[in-house]
């Protein structure tokens, strides 16, 4: 570690809380460091106030995925491995698993953390997409008490979040979700390993005599941040289900991603990619 930082290692919150209220201009936490170590190595210019890096990644209350109260606890400091082979996690919330599956390599995915993906908050971050399908809220720990808030008033702009100088992620909490949903998750890179999205979608549907009951996309790498797209979803409750729906769908998306993002040096590839593989994915799930 450069010599400007002082590194501290904390193993239990509660002290971490204080040391981080205390310093909360001059610190910044490091869990598994594969985001935070670049910035230091590249001496960003957003790490210039910082001096203190707090480490929070052996903190067992962070560590542990359990249900409890019809809801799932996953703790922000859980690796991307620990997620994978999580039992909860692959009956529960298996586009979860299929996505951080897909982050990075076996070496990254056994230190990465999904609190680190999430306060990273780069637009390509693949674990937000699913937690966005899945409506799930986050505890936001500080001295001065916690908050708990629907994941997607925490994602602001790309690499900035609402979580503040002096809190700590410390849980995703994950409602149980029926069992009768049909789930995928599709991630677009230009190798299948270490691979950055080019883009990435998660989409849960509960159907019933073919006419849509629920359904719910979010899309990573797409727009400024991973999103949900609600005024869609809405509009095609008690739809019937048919090739031509999922034509139209598709055109929407593609239509919805060229309204926020204008133009850019991608747009002539992604937009008809993103349409091509949508309509598929709907095609093979329905
Ligand atoms: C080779 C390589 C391949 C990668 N491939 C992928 C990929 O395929 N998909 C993908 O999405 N990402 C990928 N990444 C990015 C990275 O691995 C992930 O974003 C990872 O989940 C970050 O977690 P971390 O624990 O390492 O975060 P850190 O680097 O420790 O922290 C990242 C940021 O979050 C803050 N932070 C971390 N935890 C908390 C917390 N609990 N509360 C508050 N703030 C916190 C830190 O202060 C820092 O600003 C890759 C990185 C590398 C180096």
């Amino acid at each position: 570690m450069n010599n400007k930082y002082t590194f501290h290692k904390f193993i239990e919150l509660k002290p971490a809380l204080e040391f981080m209220n205390q310093n909360s201009e001059t610190s910044r936490i490091i869990a598994g460091g594969t985001d935070i170590l670049i910035e230091i190595r590249k001496e960003d210019k957003n790490l210039n106030p910082i001096n203190h890096i707090i480490d929070i990644h052996d903190i067992p209350t962070l560590r542990k995925i359990k249900i409890e109260n019809n809801f799932c606890i996953l703790g922000a400091c859980c690796t991307h491995s620990e997620i994978s082979t999580s039992k909860i996690i692959g009956e529960y919330f298996p586009v979860l698993k299929m996505a951080v599956d897909k982050i990075g390599s076996p070496q990254i995915r056994n230190v990465a953390t999904i609190g680190g993906n999430i306060c990273n908050l780069a637009a390509c971050a693949d674990s937000i997409a699913p937690l966005l399908v899945y409506d799930v809220n986050v505890r936001l720990c500080s001295t001065t008490g916690d908050r708990i808030v629907p994941l997607e008033k925490i994602l602001l702009k790309p690499y900035i979040t609402d979580v503040q100088p002096d809190e700590i992620l410390a849980e995703i909490l994950l409602p149980l979700p029926e069992k009768n949903w049909k789930y995928c998750f599709y991630k677009l890179g230009r190798r299948s390993g270490v691979s950055i999205s080019r883009l990435s979608y998660a989409i849960m549907l509960r159907s019933e005599n073919n006419t849509i009951q629920e359904v719910r996309f979010a899309f990573g790498a797409l727009f400024s941040v991973p999103k949900r797209l609600y005024t869609l979803e809405k509009e095609l409750v008690h739809q019937t289900i048919s090739n031509i729906l999922w034509k139209d769908v598709s055109r929407k998306v593609a239509s919805k991603i060229l309204d926020e993002t204008g133009v850019r040096w991608s747009t002539s590839y992604k937009i008809p990619v993103i349409q091509q593989l949508l309509y598929k994915s709907l095609m093979d799930l329905t």
